[in-house]
């Protein structure tokens, strides 16, 4: 249930709350919005008294929250989600742009994809250094090697960094490298790692399973909030349908869907989601058309080459034209593109 509190409620008051909350053997989640604090008290189901808490100083009124995931939802917090992320802010107004190559190949290559993209326009530098593959004969990433050339990236470029972390030992060293955990689509239920990565608490962008509903995704976003982190972005990155001319299917319809469900900013990655290069500035269009907060790109400088995901990886000239109609399209909605100028060095 979500305890709201009145807009004059006292620090005390609202400590007051925490105390009764937790002496109930609940949760206690606060989330301080511009008007009034929000205090969600989350148990494990059983039936708990609305009148504990009702009749104490400061407390406005006690609602249940009445979708199965709590914090995620918009019930318990209308207004979105906005962290920054290295100059820009993931959520609200402004569009970002993560691109990169699937996998960290070699030092020349992630450097030479870095300062493409972020001349063309990226906010955050992507790659992969522990790769899920479908194979276990396929490439499965450089490792710490590839670490150390994401970190003379970032320091070259100034572009932050998303990496997929797959175990909870990776943890650790991930951390200490890069600015973004990816929770990869194949790891979306891995219960485990989600708990782990809450209680990392840092930046995260969670894929969406590839048969997963919206609500199991919420579900998964809801494993990391509870464990004490709100900086979670969502990404549909397309689910399996029955049509095979493409890798996967778009589900264009899960970006409203998810944004009014949740206040958690949601990305499209129209890289996975089609397969194919042919078909990913289209569909990152449709992306940004449908009320996307951002996208997540594949780029690479020689796709023929590629380690992995090269038939669906943009050269850096289409990546830097899909940016320039994603500010078309970001004005056309009401929203914008973080100019490049935009970032700091870190
Ligand atoms: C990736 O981003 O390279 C990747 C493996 O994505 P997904 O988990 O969506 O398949
Ligand atoms: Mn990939």
């Amino acid at each position: 249930m979500m305890i709201i509190m009145r807009s004059d409620a006292s620090q005390q008051e609202i400590s007051q709350v925490v105390e009764r909350v937790e002496a109930n053997g609940l949760q206690a989640h606060v989330s301080t919005g511009a008007e009034r604090t929000v205090i969600g008290a989350i148990g494990d189901g059983r039936p708990v008294q609305r009148d504990l808490f009702t009749l104490l100083p400061g407390v406005d009124r006690v609602v249940p929250i009445s979708r199965p995931y709590k914090l995620t939802s918009r019930e318990f917090k209308a207004e979105d989600s906005i962290f920054p992320l290295n100059g820009v802010q993931v959520g609200g107004q402004g569009i970002v742009i993560i691109a990169g190559p699937c996998s960290v190949e070699s030092r020349s290559q992630v450097l030479e994809v870095a300062h493409a993209v972020r001349e063309a326009g990226a906010h955050a530098l992507r790659g992969g250094v522990f790769k899920p593959r479908t194979s276990p004969y396929s490439f499965q990433g450089l490792g710490q090697e590839g670490l150390e050339y994401l970190a003379e990236a970032r320091q070259q470029t100034g572009l932050p960094i998303v990496t997929e972390v797959m175990r909870e030992e990776q943890i650790p060293l991930l951390t200490h490298y890069v600015d973004v955990l990816q929770v990869g689509a194949r790891n979306m239920q891995n219960f485990a790692l989600l708990h782990a990565v809450g209680e990392s608490k840092h930046p995260t962008l969670l894929k969406r399973g590839l048969s997963a509903t919206v609500e199991e995704l919420l579900m998964a976003a809801e494993y990391i909030l509870s464990h004490g982190n709100r900086r979670v972005m969502l990404c549909e990155r397309g689910i399996r349908t029955f049509e095979t001319s493409t890798r996967n299917t778009t589900d264009i319809n899960a970006i409203p869907v998810l944004k009014s469900l949740t206040h958690l900013p949601v990305l499209l990655d129209p890289s996975h989601s089609t397969g194919n290069w042919n078909y990913v500035s289209a569909i990152g269009r449709a992306g940004i058309a449908a009320g996307a907060d951002g996208l997540i790109v594949e780029v690479h400088p020689h796709p023929e080459q590629a380690l992995s995901d090269g038939g669906q990886s943009l050269k850096p000239e289409r990546f830097a034209e899909l940016v320039r109609q994603t500010q078309a399209i970001a004005e056309a909605v009401g929203r914008f593109v973080y100019p490049a100028a935009n970032h700091v060095k870190p």
